[in-house]
């Protein structure tokens, strides 16, 4: 090329890529590096996204690491994959899976995705059509609200209720759903609210669907890529637990459990997937080749370590949030790796809501925290506790002194 840049063209973009809110939280987040002081000489404290895996503390078991490895040198795995997944793979996951269940799913009722966000998108993807809608939790992951916009779902929002635990607004589900509702979505462990939902609520959940659908024909979508998180006094129930009074679809991965996010692999749990073989999907085949290792030799005692770290970082997380009169957390977590926390912005000088805080926040203290209106919550904001202990203690430090600078002064 004559100038050596690469030729300019006119890139106009799909607005539907950014979600109805115009907020995705990458562009959020991203926004909020830009902000950061870079003559700050202290490091950079993420508390803004979910990914420990950079800390030595949250390393993924050897186990799994051995896994990758043999399935690499075993020079058997070099192949395209097959669209559904390799068979061995689907049934690793089937047993998984089954260790938990009242029946026995079958590797024919399981589809492997890169990740559970691929997941996300090959079962709103499969369930659209024209004129149809879908139902989420408020807040939410926002992953969801940017697919429907793309693929034009409609979405309509219940509430979670932080009175009660964060637990679904049930009357609000039952006034949404009409005859072109075709889903509802339920995460659990929560993210954003940290929540573990009890067996009750989730058969309560269950139930709406045979009260109010005088069979419509929906689905509940149990979103459980935090599946076994869970380490308060509520112990993890699988939605599937109530897979014979309600058709669900279980969505899930290996990401957060083994804290190994970038390895891509995650399922849909279906009776029929049939129905989504035409779109492919192809997870890296090596990942594939490893799963039955990774799910099988995985030991007891690295669940165990990590369940212990997040334990004694929410409680870290919640103690610390009590020191600080501008914001409150009405539930302590008890699964996941995110709390949410209401922000009191009359308690504070020049600062108007939840993005004007994050911005502020990551300027002075070079701290990154997600607004609350990212996952349609304003003046609330979603914090990640899943990091190296000693670095979220110093966080929240930053956090009051933050807080008590801007406090209004009496
Ligand atoms: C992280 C996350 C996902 C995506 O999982 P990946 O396996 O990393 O693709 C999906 N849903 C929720 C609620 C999440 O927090």
């Amino acid at each position: 090329m004559e100038n050596g840049s690469l030729k300019k063209w006119r890139f106009q973009g799909n607005k539907a890529l950014t979600t109805s809110s115009g907020f995705t939280v990458r562009a959020v987040l991203d926004s909020l590096r830009e902000n950061l002081n870079v003559n700050d000489p202290r490091p950079t404290i993420p508390l803004g996204h979910g990914d420990p895996s950079a800390f030595p503390c949250f390393r993924t078991a050897t186990e799994a690491e051995d896994a990758i490895v043999d399935a690499i040198r075993s020079a058997k795995y070099n192949h395209y994959p097959p669209t559904a997944g390799l068979l061995p793979a689907r049934r690793a996951v089937a047993e998984y899976l089954n260790r938990d269940l009242p029946y026995k799913l079958s590797p024919d009722d399981v589809f492997l995705t890169l990740g559970c966000i691929q997941a996300i998108e090959v079962i709103l993807t499969s369930l659209t059509h024209p004129g149809a809608n879908i139902l989420f939790p408020r807040p939410g992951f926002p992953y969801y609200e940017s697919l429907a916009a793309h693929i034009h779902l409609e979405v309509r929002h219940f509430d979670l209720l932080p009175e009660k635990g964060w637990e679904v607004d049930l009357d609000a589900v039952e006034a949404l759903v009409d005859e072109n509702t075709v889903a509802m979505v339920i995460v659990n462990p929560g993210n954003p609210c940290g929540s573990v939902y009890t067996r009750q609520h989730l058969q309560k959940d269950a139930e709406i669907y045979l009260k109010t659908a005088r069979n419509l024909g929906i689905l509940v979508i149990a979103d459980e890529v935090y599946e076994h998180l869970a380490f308060g006094s509520t112990p993890y129930v699988p939605m599937g637990v109530f897979g014979s009074i309600v058709p669900v679809v279980t969505l899930g991965s290996i990401s957060k459990r083994w804290i190994v996010p970038g390895w891509r692999l995650g399922w849909v749990i279906a009776d029929s997937i049939k129905g989504f073989l035409n779109i492919s999907s192809d997870p890296i085949t090596f990942v594939q080749g490893a799963l039955p290792q990774i799910l099988e030799k995985t030991k007891e005692g690295f669940f165990s370590k990590i369940i212990d770290i997040l334990r004694k970082d929410s409680d870290i997380g919640y103690d610390k949030i009590t020191e600080i009169p501008c914001i409150t957390c009405p539930n302590k977590p008890e699964g996941g790796m995110f709390m949410m926390v209401k922000l009191n912005v009359s308690l504070l000088e020049g600062i108007n809501d939840d993005m004007d805080f994050a911005l502020q926040l990551a300027k002075e203290e070079s701290v990154v925290v997600l607004p609350g209106i990212a996952v349609g919550m304003k003046n609330w904001l979603r914090v990640t506790f899943a990091i190296d202990p000693s670095m979220l203690e110093e966080g929240f430090e930053r956090m009051k002194s933050f807080c008590q600078r801007h406090a209004k002064k009496q």
